[in-house]
């Protein structure tokens, strides 16, 4: 059955910016997320990996688990924005709740797992339900980003212009992967 229209809300996706800044103001990597249902925001969440370390503080896992009920009594019902592309960890996280679109900003070349849908027969299946929209408002996470790599050296993979050297997938990239 095809999916119906979906529009991404800018409306949306700046309160998941505004969670990427939070992040970013307490030393961490800058992503956000909010998760929607009928229209109105219902969870979000921040990467909070750096302080106090957990890597699997994601800002998308920790937006599903706060009302992880929930999601479990509205399958195929909402919608989560995040401000970089998900991990396979999230991605996971995503597709096993039920979500049923997932809105991103800026691309991650290096972590982010869109290109594993299509891997295994588990996710296969259930993702083929899944609507996926990039790079919506990505310049606007795109700058958090980059000012957290100015602003800490790391991670310099996620600023701008660095995917390609990373990937290594570009051969006329100067200075790229040698
Ligand atoms: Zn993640």
């Amino acid at each position: 059955m095809p999916h119906t229209y979906f529009k991404p809300s800018a409306e949306h996706m700046r309160a998941a910016l505004a969670q990427a800044q939070i992040a970013l103001d307490a030393g961490n990597l800058p992503v956000g997320a909010v998760i929607v249902h009928h229209d109105q925001v219902i969870a979000s969440g921040m990467n909070a990996i750096d302080y106090p370390p957990d890597d699997t503080h994601h800002a998308e896992l920790r937006a599903i688990q706060s009302i992880a009920p929930f999601l479990a009594a509205h399958k195929g019902e909402c919608t989560i924005y995040t401000t970089l592309e998900p991990c396979m960890m999230c991605l996971g996280a995503i597709i096993n709740v039920g979500i049923s679109s997932v809105v991103i900003a800026a691309a991650d070349s290096y972590v982010g797992a869109l290109n594993l849908l299509d891997g295994g027969d588990y996710y296969r299946m259930k993702s083929g339900k899944l609507q996926v929209e990039r790079g919506f408002m990505a310049d606007e996470s795109q700058a958090l980003l980059n000012e957290y790599v100015r602003r800490t050296g790391g991670r310099a993979h996620l600023a701008s212009g660095a995917a390609l050297q990373v990937a290594g997938t570009s051969s006329d990239t100067p200075g790229g992967r040698t």
